[in-house]
């Protein structure tokens, strides 16, 4: 494993411990050993584990390269890899787990197989649609890609093809197939990748563990390299990532855990919150610190974020602070209904050219939606705009024609000894790096303006970005050469992290996951998009909504929430406005009005989630019409239906006579939170709310899940 020397830039920034509040500092400050942040969005988790590094690396704890950083995404691991060298730590690894295994992997593996060679499965959907064949399973790619998931899901649940079966009864898992039969598929797959001598990515961590775990040699080497252990966003820790982490570990305790459970956005893929929650328990001298300042989003945004997170359920929910925002004020959210989905993209595109127009920088603007194929609308309208802008997820970056020119040119010049060492110091060896890259790129068609619009502009951004990427580098370290250029340049290629190219951000809200921008556009928030169709159970629906917080708690000031009543122009208007929005959307808002009511008389119930007219009592009583989800907090309800046996024995009276089973059933699904919210309940007039409202709202407001954490001290 090469063993880059760590190095420390004292001047890039006085203490790292000076830029944090109390808590923080307190969080990296901490003396080596076990560390666990446990806070909401935007309250610096991520700054403070990079100056905890900083800190232990500057003090002498620990030296650069002994440390280690994981997280979840490459984008994030970039972000971690950025912030660090601003701080001026250089040698520090910051990786993907899948990143770090591969790389541990490809090092060990001649010690512990010797030289069979393998190779890398990039997708496993081809080769589980053969074994799906073989099987007589259905091969459509839904069907193919659900059962990949899966397999993918077992894996990173450690469970084996034998123990499938039972363990998928136990955990409810249905993919719409015998268990057994999947287990089959499982196995036939697994032979098959053997055969070929392939490791899909889930093997990545697996044999990385084994590696560790099996040979005294490789835990050794391991373990002398590594000691100081951080993980950032630690709620979506599967189990087969956290036993490589126990592994790499080997019974020490350096390590820094940040997570938010309420920010669990990959429990389908068998990630869990339960390790960051359980962390004291595992490590009872832990020293554990809650932050609740909000330093990324205007008030405005923190208001609207600390309401949609109130309305989860479930232990993630246990964990929850309100979030106090830091920063000045800001505009209120912006909500919008369209026609269908082309307005909406059109009218997005319009607002962020706007947007731009007043000094917004289009690199600090996001479009964030749910599914990938939902992006095309919105770069069909932003190009319509020329407005330049950058997918996400797919991050193709490198594999561009232009890119790869651009880089073998970069190479060769470093590959010349004159251009490759690094420049005298004095006039700038960043000043001599910069002007050669743009002599390179130049050659390669960056011109000084860019050309406007099209697949030229695009270009362009390109190889700008490449240049930003070596003035950056000038401007943050001290040996900024050629050579070490191109070799930042082939890392980020490895590690799929592009540099930042000018342009609108469009990712999906898991891709958005720790990252930021001024202003952020949630788009098709529709029934069926946010929560996704597929999501049919309670947890999966909690799920979603973690997902839509972690969206809204993007935004720094501007945040513009926007949805459409049908997929494409002139199609029935048959969709709904999310569920999430209830109680979001300001009632004076034009998409809030009653729809369908007319002219004057009572007005009409209607179904709190969808507008629908309400016809039978009990949909009027739930306030819901029988097609929309049941939201029905289970145990809530059940501490109702005790109160309300107690009370009817007290009065002598059926419990009917206190409330039927449709309003406690409506009050366990609404919520309330005080009398106006109790009395707006249908079957509950002002002499119950005079004679229970009270103990009703005593009840509602006991639930368990506020107080609910094991954390904490
Ligand atoms: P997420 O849960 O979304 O990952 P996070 O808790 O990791 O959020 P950071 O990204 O570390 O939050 O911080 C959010 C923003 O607030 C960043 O721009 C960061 O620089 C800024 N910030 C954090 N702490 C402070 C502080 N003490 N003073 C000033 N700015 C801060
Ligand atoms: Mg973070």
């Amino acid at each position: 494993m090469p063993n880059v020397a760590g190095v420390v830039r004292p001047d890039r920034e006085r203490d790292p411990l000076a830029g944090l509040d109390p808590e923080q500092r307190a969080a990296a400050g901490a003396p080596r050993g076990p560390v666990c942040v446990l806070a909401g969005a935007g309250t610096g988790k991520t700054r403070t584990i990079t100056h905890r590094i900083a800190h232990l690396v500057r003090a002498g704890h620990v030296s650069a390269n002994q440390v280690l950083a994981v997280t979840f995404t490459a984008r994030a691991a970039g972000e971690l890899r950025d912030r660090l060298r601003r701080l001026g730590v250089e040698g520090a690894q910051a990786r993907t787990f899948h990143a770090a295994a591969l790389r541990q992997l490809r090092y060990f593996w001649p010690r512990v197989v010797g030289d069979t060679p393998w190779e890398l499965l990039d997708h496993k959907i081809r080769l589980v649609g053969r074994a799906a064949a073989t099987l007589d399973l259905p091969t459509e790619v839904e069907v193919v890609r659900d059962l990949a998931g899966e397999i993918e899901w077992a894996k990173a649940s450690l469970v084996g093809p034998e123990d499938y079966p039972a363990v998928a009864a136990r955990r409810g898992r249905d993919v719409g197939h015998p268990a057994e039969k999947v287990a089959e598929l499982y196995r036939t797959y697994e032979r098959a990748k053997n055969d070929r001598r392939l490791l899909d990515f889930d093997d990545l961590l697996l044999h990385t563990t084994a590696a560790v775990e099996e040979h005294r040699s490789v835990a050794d080497e391991f373990r002398e390299r590594y000691r100081c252990f951080v993980v950032d966003e630690y709620q979506d820790v599967t189990p087969a990532q956290q036993r490589l982490l126990d592994a790499w570990l080997g019974g020490r305790d350096d390590v820094t855990v940040v997570g938010d459970a309420n920010q669990t956005i990959y429990s389908f893929g068998g990630a869990s919150p339960r390790p960051l929650l359980d962390f004291t328990r595992r490590y009872p001298d832990a020293t554990v610190v809650r932050l609740e300042r909000d330093y990324r989003s205007s008030p405005q945004v923190v208001a609207l974020a600390n309401r949609v997170i109130g309305a989860a359920r479930g232990r993630p929910a246990g964990s929850r602070l309100t979030l106090v925002g830091q920063r000045p004020d800001g505009p209120e959210p912006a909500f919008s209904e369209h026609p269908d989905e082309e307005a909406e993209a059109a009218a997005v595109a319009a607002r962020v050219d706007e947007l731009i127009g007043a000094g917004t920088d289009a690199g600090e603007i996001a479009v964030l939606f749910r599914v990938n194929a939902q992006s095309e609308a919105y770069e069909k309208a932003l190009s319509e705009r020329d407005v330049p802008y950058v997918v996400r997820g797919g991050e193709r970056f490198f594999a561009r024609t232009e890119i790869r020119r651009a880089m073998a040119a970069l190479r060769t010049a470093a590959a010349r000894p004159e251009e490759g060492s690094a420049p005298a110091s004095g006039a700038g060896e960043g000043d001599g790096l910069v002007r050669v890259v743009r002599e390179v790129l130049s050659r390669e068609g960056l011109t000084a303006r860019a050309p406007s619009g099209g697949a030229a502009r695009e270009r362009w951004n390109g190889l700008r970005a490449l240049l930003d990427l070596a003035e950056d580098l000038a401007a943050t370290s001290d040996n900024a050469t050629l050579a070490r250029y191109v070799a930042e340049l082939e890392q980020r290629a490895s590690a799929q992290h592009p540099p930042e190219v000018g342009g609108v951000t469009l990712a999906s809200l898991h891709a958005a996951k720790g990252l930021e921008w001024d202003a952020v556009f949630l788009v098709g928030l529709a029934d069926g998009t946010v929560p996704i169709q597929h999501a049919d159970t309670d947890e999966a629906i909690e799920e979603e909504r973690r997902l839509f917080y972690v969206g809204v708690t993007r935004a720094r000031e501007h945040l513009s929430l926007s949805w459409s009543l049908a997929r494409t122009p002139g199609r029935r208007a048959h969709r709904r406005r999310s569920r999430f929005l209830q109680g979001l959307v300001p009632d004076d808002h034009p998409a809030s009005r009653v729809r369908g009511r007319r002219g004057g008389g009572a007005p009409k119930p209607v179904c709190r989630v969808c507008g629908a007219p309400l016809l039978s009592t009990m949909d009027v009583k739930l306030g819901r019409c029988g097609r929309c989800p049941a939201d029905v907090d289970t145990d809530l309800l059940a501490r109702l239906q005790e109160w309300r046996r107690e009370r009817a024995r007290e009065l002598n009276v059926p419990p009917f006579v206190v409330f039927t089973d449709a309003t406690l059933s409506a009050i366990a699904e609404q919520r309330p939170t005080d009398e106006s919210a109790l009395v707006s309940i249908a079957g509950i007039g002002a002499t119950k709310v005079e004679r229970f409202g009270g103990e009703v709202l005593a009840v509602v407001r006991s639930s368990p899940d506020q107080g609910d954490t094991s954390v904490g001290r």
